[in-house]
C-alpha cells in the first residue's frame, strides 16, 4: 500500500512542478513514506535520514517530509527528536502535500508541520479528480483502508484508522486508467481488503462484485487481491474464484499461528477449524488454488505445542511465498506484557518455521522443471538481457531474451530455480507440458 501512495504522492506534486528523480542527491525535497508495522521500520527511517544529512553535508539541505504510519505514530516525538524534518504527513491526509510543500517553500511557516488528521474522505475526493500515471504492467490499486479488528499485537487500527471503503465506481474509474495506461495486472489493495463494502441509493458493493466487473474489462490479464483476513472471506467471494477466469489462484490469507489459543490471545476472532474450512471451500470451487500465509512467531505464551502446531498446519496447507516475523511489541496495542518469549526462543523457532515453509517452496517448484507455466513479464532487469515477470501463482521467474518481453504473457518452459525464483526459457513446443 505504500507503494500505492508514493505513486499518488507523485501524481499530487506534479501539480506544483515537481517529479520525480532517480538520483537522490539531486532531489529538492524528500519523501520517506514509511511502515510503522514492526519496531525495525522506524530505526530504518532515523538511519535514512542519517544517510540524506551525509548526502547534503556542506549543501544546502533539501526539504524532508516524513510520510506514512511511523509519521502517524511517533509525529511529535520525530519533529522533536529530528530537526531536519520539516513536517510530519500522515497516512489518511497526504493529500495535503502540495499546499505542504508550498507553505515549506515560502517559508512562511516557520513552525514544523504536524498534519496527521484521519481525513480519508477527503483524501479519496482530492485524488479521485487526479488521474492515477502509473504505467506500469503490474500496478497497485487501493480500494479499502484501514482496520476495525484490533489485533491485539498490530498498529494499523491506530495508525489507518477505522475501515474505509472507496466508491466502487471511482475504484472502476481509476482501474479503468490504469488499463489505459498499459497495466495488464491489477491488484487491488487494502488492509482488510475482503471487507471492502460500499452502499450507495440503490446497492451494496463488496470485493466480489469489484472483481466480477474488472474480470470483464478485455485488456486487462490478470486480477489479484491482497491482504484478506479469514473472517472476511464471503460465499460471494469463493464464487468469484470460480467465476472470475483473470482472478489468479493464489490466495494471501495471513493466519499468523496454527494455534486456536494463540489466536485467540491474538483477538484473530477464528479458529484454526474455521481457516481449514476456508481452504476447502475455496480449494472446492478452485482446485489448483494455493495460499501464502504471514506468520507471527513468539507472541506471548506461545508454548513449543503452539509452535509445533504452527509447523503442523504449514505441513498440512503447503504454503507458498509466506512471509515470517518475530513478534514486535507495538506501543498502544493490548498484547499481553507478560509471558514473553525469550529471543532466542523465538529465532530458533523462526528459523525452523522458515526451513519448513522453504521446504515446501523448494519441492513445489522442483515441480516446474521441464514444465510450461504462463508468465506476465514486467520488466527488463538492469542492465542485462533478463527480463523479469511472475507466473500465475506470483513466483518470480527470470527470462533472457534479446527480444523486448515487457508487456508480454507468454508461456515459459522451466529449466531451474534458487530461493527467489524460476529460470527458463520461452516455451515454442505447441505440445507443452503444463505445470499443475
Ligand atoms: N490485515 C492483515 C495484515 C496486515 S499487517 C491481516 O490481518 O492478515 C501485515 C503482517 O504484519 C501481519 O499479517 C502480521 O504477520 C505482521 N505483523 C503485524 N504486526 C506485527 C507485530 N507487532 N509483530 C510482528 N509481526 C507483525
Ligand atoms: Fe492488523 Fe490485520 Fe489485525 Fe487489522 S486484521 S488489526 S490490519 S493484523
Amino acid at each position: 500500500m505504500n507503494e500505492y501512495d508514493s505513486n499518488r504522492i507523485l501524481d499530487l506534486v506534479k501539480s506544483i512542478g515537481y517529479t520525480a528523480t532517480n538520483n537522490p542527491s539531486d532531489a529538492d525535497c524528500y519523501v520517506l513514506n514509511t511502515c510503522h508495522i514492526r519496531e525495525k521500520a522506524t530505526d530504518k527511517v532515523y538511519h535514512d535520514i542519517g544517510r540524506l544529512k551525509k548526502e547534503f553535508r556542506n549543501r544546502k539541505k533539501p526539504m524532508l517530509l516524513v510520510t506514512g504510519c511511523v509519521a502517524q505514530a511517533e509525529s511529535v516525538e520525530m519533529l522533536n527528536r529530528e530537526k531536519y524534518i520539516d513536517g510530519v504527513v500522515g497516512p489518511q491526509s497526504y493529500h495535503l502535500i502540495p499546499e505542504i510543500i508550498k507553505k515549506i517553500e515560502s517559508n512562511k511557516n516557520k513552525n514544523k508541520i504536524n498534519s496527521t488528521e484521519f481525513d480519508v474522505v477527503e483524501k479519496f475526493d482530492t485524488l479521485n479528480l487526479i488521474k492515477n500515471s502509473s504505467s506500469k504492467i503490474s500496478s497497485y490499486l487501493t480500494i479499502q483502508e484501514g482496520c476495525d479488528k484490533f489485533c491485539h499485537f498490530c498498529v494499523v487500527p491506530y495508525t489507518r484508522g477505522p475501515e474505509f471503503s472507496r466508491s466502487f465506481s471511482e475504484v472502476v474509474k481509476e482501474a479503468k486508467q490504469l488499463v489505459q495506461n498499459g497495466s495488464k495486472e491489477i491488484t487491488l489493495l487494502g488492509q482488510n481488503v475482503n471487507a471492502y463494502e460500499y452502499i450507495d441509493q440503490t446497492n451494496t458493493y463488496r470485493l466480489s462484485d469489484l472483481l466480477v466487473k474488472l474480470n470483464n474489462f478485455k485488456e486487462l490479464n490478470r486480477i489479484r487481491y491482497t491482504t484478506s483476513h479469514p473472517k472476511d472471506v464471503t460465499k460471494d467471494l469463493i464464487q468469484a474464484h470460480k467465476s472470475c477466469d483473470k482472478l489468479m489462484p493464489i490466495l494471501h490469507l495471513p493466519v499468523q499461528s496454527g494455534s486456536s489459543k494463540i489466536l485467540n490471545a491474538m483477538n484473530r476472532k477464528h479458529s484454526i477449524l474455521e481457516y481449514h474450512e476456508i481452504i476447502e471451500e475455496l480449494k472446492r470451487v478452485k482446485p489448483d488454488i494455493r495460499f501464502s500465509s504471514d506468520f507471527i512467531i513468539g507472541y506471548p505464551g506461545e508454548t513449543e505445542d503452539d509452535f509445533n502446531q504452527t509447523l503442523d498446519l504449514i505441513e498440512r496447507v503447503q504454503f507458498i511465498n509466506s512471509y515470517s516475523f518475530i513478534y514486535s511489541p507495538r506501543p498502544g496495542t493490548p498484547a499481553p506484557k507478560k509471558d514473553t518469549i525469550n529471543p532466542d526462543v523465538s529465532k530458533k523457532r523462526l528459523i525452523r518455521l522458515q526451513a519448513a515453509l522453504e521446504e515446501n517452496n523448494s519441492k513445489y517448484k522442483n515441480e516446474f522443471l521441464g514444465k510450461s507455466i504462463e508468465v506476465l513479464f514486467e520488466n527488463k532487469l538492469d542492465k542485462q538481457n533478463k527480463y523479469f515477470g511472475r507466473d500465475k501463482f506470483l513466483n518470480s521467474v527470470i527470462v533472457e531474451s534479446d527480444q523486448d518481453l515487457s508487456g508480454q504473457l507468454m508461456y515459459i518452459e522451466v529449466n531451474n530455480f534458487n530461493h527467489n525464483s524460476l529460470f527458463g526459457t520461452i516455451s515454442n513446443d505447441e505440445k507443452r507440458n503444463f505445470a499443475a
